[in-house]
């Protein structure tokens, strides 16, 4: 007998749960709409070009698979921080911001709750309600406390932000307050400019420190200056932020594990030592990144014919996503014009909340074979042109 007998079975993962599910599926009406992966207008996953094209490039140089120092690729280091802060930022010249390439968005996010942990003990993070559901395991799994701040009105379909607000002021001065750089995961509801504005003078009045969580740069609104809108206000306030990024969503490189943690701060000597423990916690986790993610979106990012051709991609894949997005509401409206679902139009980004129900959503799934969270999130970017109808009924359906 096992001595792991006593281990009990874990719930499938809330997201990747129900790609499992869909694949058991036999029915040709079936719609993948639970996990935020982009999908051509056929529903096939997507390479982009550049992608190709820089893996073409790496292959003609004949690269090695050498080991990356700890804290990664250099040449990808500055493209990102580049990209995140912009090319001309005075945080990069004045060397006040420590960057290591890490594991896509989420092992970011893991280095980042392991350097609270060991330097902010006791301090806690504070979350949106809802949001990404990763957040919360990332943190727990790091002995990092976290609570929520109001985020979503179901009221009104959009953003709660005078419960936000009260949240972020209650919380105790010095917490931590994760925010999502834009295209808010699950609900595709972001602050307004001014709404930004209040909650970094909260952040000052506070001495809060923003973590932001930049997994859609670029592919909200097809503009990655656009998208990198509130934590470069933030660095414009004066606050001292952490970001971490991911090239999973905007160059499609999901499975390659290309992304990066940033700390940006007052002086380049905290720069420099909060870089030397990174490196050091990073060591412990995986030892050093993966290279060839981050050589393909060096490349992408160094030539400035790739470099546009990326955004024409980008431009391109957020359009056929507020394509989508549009037809849908079109199709509800004709079918129930009495109900508000301008929601759907007014939500941004890869996601819709629609406000289903449990109990709705095991309808979506198991009468329409429409799969998707539980907590009544579609993934717009796994939908088509041709299936909006067929959702659009389904929809309608389970609100019924
Ligand atoms: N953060 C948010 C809000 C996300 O939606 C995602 C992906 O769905 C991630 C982070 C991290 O993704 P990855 O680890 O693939 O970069």
């Amino acid at each position: 007998e096992s001595r792991f007998t006593s281990v009990e079975q874990a719930p499938p993962d809330p997201i990747l749960g129900v790609s499992e599910a869909f694949k058991a599926d036999k029915s040709d009406l079936k719609l993948n709409l639970g996990v935020g992966a982009y999908r051509t207008e056929e529903l096939k996953p997507y390479v982009l070009d550049v992608v190709k094209k820089a893996e073409k490039a790496l292959l003609d140089k004949g690269e090695n698979k050498e080991y990356l120092p700890i804290e990664g690729l250099a040449s990808f280091r500055s493209a990102t921080a580049e990209l995140l802060l912009g090319p001309t930022h005075p945080a990069i010249k004045e060397k006040r911001i420590a960057t290591l390439q890490s594991l896509s968005g989420t092992g970011s996010l893991r280095l980042g709750a392991s350097f609270i942990a060991r330097f902010l003990p006791g301090t806690a993070v504070y979350l949106s309600n809802p949001t990404w559901g990763n957040h919360k395991n990332i943190l727990s799994d790091s002995g990092v406390e976290w609570k929520n701040y109001r985020y979503f009105d179901p009221e009104t379909v959009g953003l709660d932000f005078d419960g936000m607000m009260e949240d972020i002021k209650s919380a105790p001065d010095n917490s931590i307050i994760m925010l999502h750089g834009c295209a808010h995961n699950p609900t595709g509801i972001d602050p307004t400019e001014e709404q930004w504005a209040k909650i970094a003078d909260l952040c000052i009045e506070k001495n809060h420190l923003p973590f932001f969580d930049v997994a859609y740069q670029g592919f909200a609104s097809g503009s990655l200056d656009e998208d990198a809108y509130a934590p470069r206000y933030f660095l414009e306030r004066g606050l001292e932020i952490i970001a971490a990024q991911s090239y999973s969503k905007n160059l499609g490189l999901y499975g390659e594990r290309v992304g990066a943690l940033n700390f940006v701060l007052s002086d380049s000597n905290s720069a420099q030592r909060v870089m030397s423990q990174a490196k050091r916690l990073a060591r412990a986790l995986y030892s050093n990144p993966p290279v060839h993610g981050a050589r393909i979106a060096a490349e992408v990012v160094g030539q400035p014919d790739l470099f546009d051709e990326w955004r024409e991609e980008m431009q391109g894949m957020a359009g056929r996503i507020k394509t989508v997005r549009q037809k849908l509401y079109d199709e509800l409206v004709k079918l129930n014009g009495d109900k508000d679902w301008s929601f759907i139009t007014n939500q941004i980004g890869m996601f819709s909340f629609t406000g289903l129900s449990p109990a709705q959503v095991e309808n979506m799934t198991k009468k329409h074979h429409v799969y998707m969270t539980k907590d009544g999130r579609i993934s717009m970017a796994g939908l088509n042109n041709a299936k909006t109808e067929y959702l659009a009924k389904a929809i309608d359906d389970s609100f019924r």
